[in-house]
Formats: C-alpha cells, sequence, structure tokens
C-alpha cells in the first residue's frame, strides 16, 4: 500500500515529482492545450487557475489518464506515466461533483479503494479499519460513519470524497474544483481544512479552480493559464505583485489597466497630452492608490474626483476621474479609517499619489512586463 518513495541524499538528489513535458491536446482542428510544459516539486500545492474553457480540467485529466494527451509526455517520480491507463498511477482524484457510491456507507466509500487494491497489496482487515478510522477523524465525520452520501450536506460529502482520495495513501492528490459546489461559508471552512491536511500529509497536490481568491489562499504556486497556454507560474505574491502579462494582472484580483505614455528618458506620464513617447499600459492594484485630502496635496499627488463609492466591509472602493487620463475611471480602495479623514463625498476633488514601487508598465504589442519594481 505504501508507495515506496527514494529518500533524497546528497548522491541521488530529490527529483522533481512531476514533470509535465510539451503536452498538447487537439480536438478536431481545435488545441485544447498547446504545449503546455511545467515541473511539481514534491510535497507542493499547485493551482490551475484560469477562466472556462482554458484547459486546467483536461490537464488534470491528462496528469490522471482520464483523458489521453495528442503530444507530450508526463513524468510522474522519474516513470514515464504518459501511455498508462489511469489505474496504473499513483494517485487519488476528488471531483466537484463528490461522485460517491450511493449505495454505501461513509466507512464503506472511503474503505472502497482499499478493498479493491491487488491482493499482495491488500492491508489485512484490521489494518484496513484502522486507516478508515483514522481518515474518518482526520477530516471530522465520527458522527456520520454508518450513514448514506444522500444523507449528508455537501461539505460532508466532499469530506468524504477528499477521505476516499486519500485512504491508498497517493503519491498525487488531484482536486477538480472540489470546492465550486459548497456555499460560501462551508467552501471557505473547507479550504482550510484541506490546506491543513495538505500540508500535514506532504501530498503533491494539483487543484483546478476558476476561483482566484481560493488560488492566492491555499497554493504554493498558480499555474495561470489562457487559451490552452500557460501565462505565468509564479507563487501567490509573485502572481499578484509581479503580474507577467495584462491578462494576469486582470485575472487575479482587482486591477487598473491605465494607458499611459513614456517619454524619451522612459519616465512615465499619465497626462497623455504632456508626453508623447511610445504608448505603455500601466498596471496598479485598487490598495495601492494612496487618497489624501486637498490639505495633505503634494507635488507629486495628482487631482482626482470621486465618481463612486463602494461600501465593501473592510474598506471603501471609490471610482476615481483623474483629469489626463480620459474618460475612465480608476478604482482606490480606501480603509475606513483613511477615508473618514478624507471627509469627501460623490463629486469632490481629491488627491492621489500612486506608488511608484507597485507600478508595473506593459509593452502595448509584446504584452510583457517591461518595467518593474
Ligand atoms: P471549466 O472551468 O469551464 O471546466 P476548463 O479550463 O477546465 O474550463 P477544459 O474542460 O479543460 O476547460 O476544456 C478546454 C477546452 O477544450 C474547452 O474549450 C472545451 O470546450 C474543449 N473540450 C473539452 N473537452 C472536449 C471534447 N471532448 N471535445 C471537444 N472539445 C472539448
Amino acid at each position: 500500500m505504501h508507495k515506496a518513495h527514494r529518500e533524497p541524499t546528497d548522491h541521488f538528489p530529490q527529483p522533481d515529482y512531476l514533470r509535465i513535458e510539451n503536452v498538447t491536446k487537439m480536438y478536431d482542428d481545435f488545441a485544447a492545450l498547446d504545449d503546455v510544459s511545467l515541473t511539481i516539486e514534491r510535497g507542493e500545492f499547485i493551482c490551475f487557475l484560469g477562466p472556462s474553457g482554458c484547459g486546467k480540467t483536461t490537464l488534470l485529466r491528462i496528469i490522471a489518464g482520464l483523458e489521453e494527451q495528442t503530444q507530450g509526455l508526463i513524468i510522474q517520480n522519474g516513470e514515464d506515466v504518459s501511455n498508462q491507463p489511469p489505474n496504473m498511477r499513483d494517485f487519488g482524484i476528488v471531483f466537484q461533483s463528490y461522485a460517491l457510491f450511493p449505495n454505501l456507507s461513509v466507512e464503506k466509500n472511503i474503505a472502497y479503494g482499499l478493498e479493491n487494491l491487488p491482493r499482495v497489496q491488500r492491508p489485512s482487515r484490521k489494518a484496513m479499519m484502522a486507516r478508515v478510522t483514522e481518515l474518518i477523524e482526520t477530516v471530522g465525520l465520527q458522527d456520520h460513519t454508518k450513514k448514506y452520501p444522500a444523507q449528508l450536506s455537501g461539505g460532508q460529502q466532499q469530506r468524504v470524497a477528499l477521505a476516499r482520495a486519500l485512504a491508498c495513501e497517493p503519491g498525487l492528490l488531484l482536486l477538480d474544483e472540489p470546492l465550486s459546489a459548497l456555499d460560501a461559508k462551508v467552501r471557505q471552512h473547507l479550504r482550510t481544512e484541506i490546506h491543513k491536511l495538505q500540508r500535514t500529509l506532504g501530498v503533491t497536490t494539483i487543484m483546478v479552480t476558476h476561483d482566484q481568491e481560493e488560488a492566492l489562499a491555499m497554493a504554493d504556486r498558480i499555474v495561470v493559464m489562457s487559451n490552452g497556454k500557460i501565462e505565468q507560474i509564479g507563487t501567490p505574491t509573485e502572481i499578484y505583485q509581479r503580474p507577467a502579462t495584462p491578462f494576469v494582472a486582470e485575472f487575479v484580483g482587482n486591477i487598473n489597466l491605465i494607458d499611459a505614455v513614456k517619454d524619451q528618458d522612459g519616465a512615465l506620464g499619465l497626462d497623455q497630452v504632456s508626453y508623447t513617447g511610445a504608448q505603455t499600459k500601466v498596471c496598479l492594484r485598487p490598495e495601492d492608490i494612496i487618497c489624501r485630502p486637498k490639505s495633505q496635496a503634494a507635488p507629486d499627488m495628482f487631482e482626482a474626483y470621486i465618481q463612486d463609492v463602494e461600501f465593501l466591509g473592510a474598506f471603501y472602493r471609490t471610482h476615481l476621474s483623474v483629469p489626463g487620463i480620459g474618460a475612465k475611471t480608476i478604482m482606490a480602495d480606501i480603509g475606513c479609517h483613511e477615508f473618514v479623514k478624507l471627509e469627501a463625498s460623490l463629486g469632490d476633488k481629491i488627491y492621489v499619489r500612486l506608488l511608484p514601487e507597485r507600478l508595473r508598465t506593459f509593452d502595448a504589442e509584446k504584452e510583457k512586463v517591461e518595467v518593474s519594481a
């Protein structure tokens, strides 16, 4: 049942756990995945993040062997598994729809994988029961062991699915939008639990999600995908603070993408009238715009007018018009205490400073990061 993992030594450094090499998936002449390559370390929590149809589920299914790639290789734990059927690969999977056996109790659902192991790998009945009891405790279902799936809430069903996926101690845990059918509170709670469990077990995990907050909160690294390609791979902080493309900047978090121009020295100007250099796009998070009342105006600040205000609990999201950047408004998030100090309401003039170390610019043609912090 336990997989024979070679411990890393100086002579045998720990290998990458999973390598996806130049994977392409064609449906007729449509490329659902286009030459995707990615390396995942042992014990990492990776999120595939992207809009509907970007290819994230297809990639997960190819890793599991549930879908066949048109080209490319899947190397797991040093072994080429590209052409192996799912039952020969080492993974546990949790689907969005739980996919539990409706006629089996909680404990039988969890024991299913163990009971169906080949005879040589199958643990004794006693060891099996001990494992199932341990998993039931891990996912907090002690009071529900004899119930059937229909007698459980969505969150409880997903805990069963998680325990079932972990029963055979897989080297790789695959989570296909496991939280998306749950309501917001349960979702957040289970998200924390899965994260904790993954860290405790140290199991290499890939989760597909289209929810950027989920990816930011859970992942060690996020793989942002669009149109069958990887846009950026990075830690949550890198993805959020240093998006590589306007697509990533807009997809992850809220962002102001402002048309701007550079003068000959490369200096940025938001006032298009005053500058004649190359067109560029400036990207700036709403929380990186500092807003001050008229009494605190300084030479490095712009005038701005409050066009709209939304109260979002922990902060106010204001929409500001800034003379010189055309008809567009920019979003600025202002903490509640700061907002009170502004003593401003709709239509009022305030002063804003853009934090230069947070400004990122994209070459309009190549859409690549040009100026970094
Ligand atoms: P979602 O979040 O909506 O599940 P996704 O990023 O997981 O989206 P995939 O399910 O991987 O997207 O699909 C990627 C693309 O491949 C989509 O455009 C989809 O329509 C297409 N596709 C998937 N399966 C097939 C199929 N069997 N035949 C033809 N096209 C398919």
